[in-house]
């Protein structure tokens, strides 16, 4: 043995001495062949919260803003290997911000939504269109969404002269996986989104004559075959609407109880309602889990409002005779403060940077008119 040779050696023993932890951990645990842990994150009714203030009050308001669950978001991404996110709708309007960029200043040309800016800057893989999207006019809103390099879908709201979806109704994104152990897996998520009838009430004067809105879960029943006929391995419903458990019917507006039996779909982020899902307030609900998350079986999760909760789903998928399957699926919410108000975490700085032109704006747009 030279000495070069003698010298690695050592070195190499020395490695294997310094990390007893880790030859301990390769020897005991045997994680599963191509098992994939998958975490889907969730915002929900953000009404234009971008940041952590009240425009009313003219103060900060540490219970709301985007730029607070922006640092859950990076936090939980964090955790894991793989995960996604995705807004379930109401993020344009609902706040003096939205109602200033949208009835006083508009969007300059060329200039991004600062909602959809914050979005990009996320990197959300794909948004839904809420029913208060409507509330400033389609122009409106489809110059608010040009910018955006995420899908933005609906799937039930149709253009009333070209008889077919308004929106984009469903993607199929493609994304790279890792399994438990190490190995990359080709993996197609389809998402599709779905939003209450009662838009053509609601925003009658936008809205008639444009568009027309088919039921929800109609539509659901239309498109989920078509996406799995594409080779979705999972299909994510952006349903913004919330849970009830009534007898079912076309025009009901709260239909994830009702999605939820629908074979093919297997997650359901939810909203509209500005509930938390899972919590307390479901805990008699018929074939509702509150430990789990679950409703039928299928994980469902509602992130609250304002950006106060980030809601997560927390899949583990399995590859069996090459079809994908779920093994389990859990669900919960983080909240950006605790019972008693006080925060859990800081603001995230550059988006707060990436925001702060429009919210400065708002606030002198406020304090000129002496309110
Ligand atoms: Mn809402
Ligand atoms: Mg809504």
């Amino acid at each position: 043995m030279n000495k070069k040779t003698l010298i690695f050696l050592i070195i190499l023993s020395l490695f294997e001495f310094s990390h007893p932890a880790l030859s301990f951990k390769a020897a005991t645990v045997h994680p599963l062949p191509g098992v994939v842990d998958l975490r889907i994150l969730e915002t929900t009714d953000l009404h234009a919260s971008l940041v952590n203030y009240d425009y009313y009050q003219t103060r900060v308001d540490n219970r709301i803003g985007l730029v607070k669950t922006a640092t859950l978001i990076k936090k939980a991404r964090k955790e894991v290997q793989n995960s996604l996110l995705f807004d379930d709708g109401d993020h344009l309007k609902g706040n003096p911000l939205g109602e200033y960029l949208a009835r006083i200043r508009g969007i300059r040309k060329g200039k991004l939504h600062p909602v959809y800016r914050a979005f990009n800057y996320l990197h959300y893989d794909a948004v839904a269109i809420g029913n208060h999207e409507f509330n400033y006019g389609l122009e409106f809103l489809n110059a608010a969404v040009k910018g955006a390099k995420m899908p933005v879908l609906n799937a039930n709201v149709f253009s009333v002269k070209k008889k077919k979806p308004y929106f984009t109704p469903y993607v199929i994104l493609k994304r790279k996986v890792v399994d438990q152990n190490g190995r990359k897996h080709h993996l197609k998520i389809g998402v599709i989104a779905f939003m209450p009838t009662q838009i053509m009430k609601w925003d009658k004067a936008n809205l008639e004559g444009k568009v027309m809105a088919k039921p929800m879960v109609d539509t659901a029943k239309e498109f989920i075959p078509i996406m799995k006929s594409k080779g979705a391995d999972i299909i994510v419903a952006l349903a913004h609407t919330g849970i009830s458990y009534g007898t079912y019917s076309a025009e009901s507006e709260n239909a994830v109880y009702y999605l939820s039996k629908i074979p093919g779909i297997d997650v359901i982020l939810a909203g509209h309602s500005h509930n938390v899902f899972p919590s307390s307030v479901y805990k008699n609900s018929p074939d509702t889990n509150i430990e789990t998350g679950q409703i039928n079986g299928k994980p469902v999760v509602m992130a609250g409002a304002f950006g106060n909760h980030l809601g997560i789903i927390d899949l583990r998928l399995k590859k069996t005779n090459g079809q994908w399957g779920i093994l389990k699926g859990t669900s919960f919410t983080r909240p950006i403060v605790n019972d008693a108000g006080t925060s859990l975490v800081k603001r995230d700085k550059r988006l707060y940077q990436l925001v702060n032109p429009e919210h400065q704006e708002t606030v002198d747009f406020i304090n000129k008119l002496g309110l």
